[in-house]
């Protein structure tokens, strides 16, 4: 499998990301959760997981997709959140929410789809969200076909309100207002249109982070476990609703177009040595 890899990267030419893909490939391998009190070790983007807990693909308020994927495994804090969150829709009849990826069993670099989630603390959650969306448990064929919407209108910044609802707004609130969370980062023309639809209670908006695409799901990020002693946090959040001229950026043609990445830029993610015996064992 690795060979095959490398021969097709070799044919692609991008050696950079070889590297990269043959340390995630180590990782993507493995399918057992290591045992043992759970541990979230490293950051968001060179991390991996201990005793990781692994998601029930159908609980109260939601269900998990892309089950052929095997992405359902997350620290316990994580698991119990999407759980809490779920159960939270179902009371409120905000809908199922439809979860897409947490963490492979040890957490660790994926081959596809994600620059983070390798510590077990995050996972998108789709937009879609209605009662009528998903009032019975899908196949597996529909976990795998079905696809996440966009909630932009065409390639615009404007919000199709076909795709959206007050479900979408509530599900973001209280999400961002369980202490568990760190962030969740969302498309810049949806943290625009929470910012204008939002009255006075606005400090749950300050969580709400603007980031590149993020237009058919969400992506929720959980602070470190107190207990998880090898986990890196990411930088606190600015003070404010994030409501302000760091959000304008992201409208203007600098934000639009950046410069590609220079190519030497690493991209093999460096693990901590303590990943190395959650790797081995
Ligand atoms: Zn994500």
């Amino acid at each position: 499998m690795i060979k095959q890899f490398f021969i097709g990267c070799l044919l692609v030419g991008f050696i950079a990301n070889c590297q990269a893909g043959v340390v995630a490939q180590r990782w993507a391998k493995i399918t057992q959760p290591t045992q043992g009190v759970a541990q979230s070790i490293g950051s968001y983007t060179a991390g991996c997981l201990s005793g990781a807990a692994i998601l029930p693909t159908d609980g109260t308020g939601y269900q998990v997709m892309r089950l052929s994927r095997k992405r359902f495994y997350g620290h316990p804090t994580l698991t119990h959140f999407i759980e809490n969150l779920g159960q939270s829709s179902y009371t409120q009849q905000l809908g199922t929410i439809l979860v897409g990826d947490l963490g492979q069993p040890r957490g660790g670099p994926t081959v596809s789809g994600h620059r983070s989630h390798t510590s077990g603390l995050d996972v998108d959650m789709w937009f879609l969200l209605s009662p009528e969306a998903a009032n019975r448990p899908l196949t597996n064929a529909e976990r795998e076909k079905w696809s996440a919407p966009s909630v932009l209108l065409g390639h615009s910044d404007d919000i199709d309100l076909r795709h959206w609802s007050i479900a979408n707004e509530q599900i973001l609130e209280l999400a961002a207002n369980m202490p568990e969370v760190d962030r969740i980062f969302v498309n810049p023309s949806i943290k625009r249109h929470l910012c204008n639809q939002a009255g006075g209670k606005r400090d749950w908006l300050r969580k709400i982070r603007p980031w590149y695409k993020h237009d058919d799901h969400f992506h929720v990020r959980l602070k470190c476990p107190t207990d998880s002693k090898d986990c890196e946090n990411q930088e606190p959040l600015p003070q404010g609703d994030g409501c302000d001229a760091k959000l304008a950026w992201w409208f203007t043609r600098e934000a639009k177009n950046p410069p590609p990445s220079p190519i030497t830029e690493p991209v093999e993610p460096i693990l901590p040595i303590a990943c190395d015996a959650v790797l081995k064992q």
